[in-house]
């Protein structure tokens, strides 16, 4: 039997790593530069963590969730979000102790139980942040510029950020009764999910993804139009801070997000390209949720990017992201003695950090050379007689064919410049 990988996975190869090296480096980089450290939970966590930080009335929690017994008898759930586990973690380890905001990053993997289509995955990979501990608008504005600056410094232009507010719980239980004024006389012409949304959850009527009565939902009254003083002047900061930093956006009265915890500033930033998964990255402010999972009351805010879905972007707008050439040289050997010869030269140029090959193939000169050729390997160096006899190397650079001759013990020294 042939094994394939399973419906949603997909195996990330060598011929296109690099992007993804690429991409966590300079997100890892962005992030320091903002004073953000890194995080790694674990890739699962008890089911009930998600049903109550993610919210038991959302896509996620009620249809996408990898959840199954371990041998222990406990519910275990694969995450299918970072944010949960960091602010379990964060409660847990008492890091609300620490000096705020306290910054964190990450870069997971998530599992959802989706239909699978172009940037969308049963196990994807976010970059995701969270800030603990300040109540913004700068921290908002902060967040967002993350973002902006790592696509910027990736090279992407032309991404759409939508910004909205959707209140907090005060604003939020009046508004709630509006929109169920709004929507119980259409409530029979609504889909199923919409339905149950009507008495536990209303607001997310509004992001109903279903072909039903489109106007109804377009009509609906939105929350931005109806926020409490506190929070429109929490939006109305937001706006100048990002006016200041020079980043554009639209206000999306439509963006809600798909995950229950979020207070205030919501945000996405959207692309062109990818199609209906348009969505790169999404985030915003979730200012009950530390306190709702039983830990001290604390303000927090963040997002998450989809790698799969930045890199389609990336791709979509021809962004070279530069494959590295690991091994720069490689020793053709004409004889064992000089075979021998090569792995000992190239084991003292990789502890000085050089790439570099020989034949471990038992191949011949002229199969060596060939392998050089196709590997792409920039450097070609021959150990023939007269070359173990001498300790003087010529270094023939395959772009041009110069030759220069090197003394074998200098060969780290001439290397480490190219
Ligand atoms: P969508 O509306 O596309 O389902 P979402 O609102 O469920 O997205 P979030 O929970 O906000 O997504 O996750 C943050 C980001 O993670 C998304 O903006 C997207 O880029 C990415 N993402 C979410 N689900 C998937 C998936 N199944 N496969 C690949 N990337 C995903
Ligand atoms: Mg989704």
């Amino acid at each position: 039997m042939r094994y394939a990988a399973q419906k949603g996975t997909r195996d990330i190869l060598p011929e296109e790593i690099y992007k993804w090296h690429k991409a966590e480096k300079m997100f890892a980089d962005v992030c320091h530069s903002f004073g953000f450290e890194e995080i790694r939970i674990p890739t699962f966590e008890q089911t009930d963590l998600f049903q109550r930080g993610v919210g038991d009335t959302t896509d996620v929690v009620t249809k996408e969730m990898y959840t199954f017994d371990d041998k222990g008898g406990r519910s275990i759930t694969l995450r299918p979000e970072g944010t949960a586990g960091v602010v379990r973690s964060y409660i847990e380890n008492g890091m609300s102790s620490l000096p705020s905001p306290v910054r964190l990053f990450y870069n997971i993997t998530a599992f959802r139980y989706e239909k699978m289509q172009k940037g969308r995955y049963r196990e994807f990979h976010q970059f995701g942040l969270e800030a603990f501990g300040a109540t913004g608008p700068s921290i908002d504005a902060e967040i967002i510029s993350v973002v902006d600056v790592f696509f910027k410094r990736m090279g992407l232009a032309n991404i759409k950020l939508c910004i909205n507010s959707i209140g907090c719980p005060e604003c939020r239980k009046q508004y709630n009764e509006l929109l169920k004024d709004y929507f119980r006389p259409h409530i029979d012409t609504m889909c199923e999910d919409c339905k149950a949304r009507f008495e536990r959850n209303p607001l997310r009527m509004i992001d109903c993804k279903i072909d039903g009565p489109k106007e109804v939902v377009q009509n609906a009254p939105r929350l931005i139009n109806h926020l409490c003083d506190e929070c429109r002047a929490h939006f109305e900061g937001l706006k100048s801070e990002l006016d200041a930093l020079d980043i554009k956006y639209e206000i999306d009265p439509n963006i809600v997000r798909g995950l229950d915890y979020y207070t205030r500033t919501v945000f996405e930033f959207v692309s062109e390209n990818v199609g209906s998964q348009g969505t790169i990255c999404g985030g915003g402010r979730y200012d009950g949720l530390v306190g709702l999972m039983d830990g001290p009351a604390t303000p927090g805010i963040g997002f998450a990017m989809g790698v799969e879905r930045f890199l389609l972007e990336a791709e979509a707008q021809g962004i070279d992201l530069g494959k590295p050439q690991y091994v720069k040289v490689y020793f053709a050997a004409m004889s064992d003695e000089g075979k021998n010869k090569a792995m000992k030269i190239c084991h003292d140029l990789r502890l000085a950090g050089i790439g570099c090959e020989q034949d471990v193939a038992d191949r011949s000169f002229r199969a060596q050379m060939k392998y050089a050729g196709k590997q792409g390997i920039p450097y070609l160096v021959v150990l023939g007689d007269d070359e173990l006899a001498s300790g003087i190397v010529k270094v023939k650079c395959m772009e041009d064919g110069q030759e220069t001759e090197v003394k074998i013990d200098d060969l780290k020294t001439f290397l480490e410049g190219k």
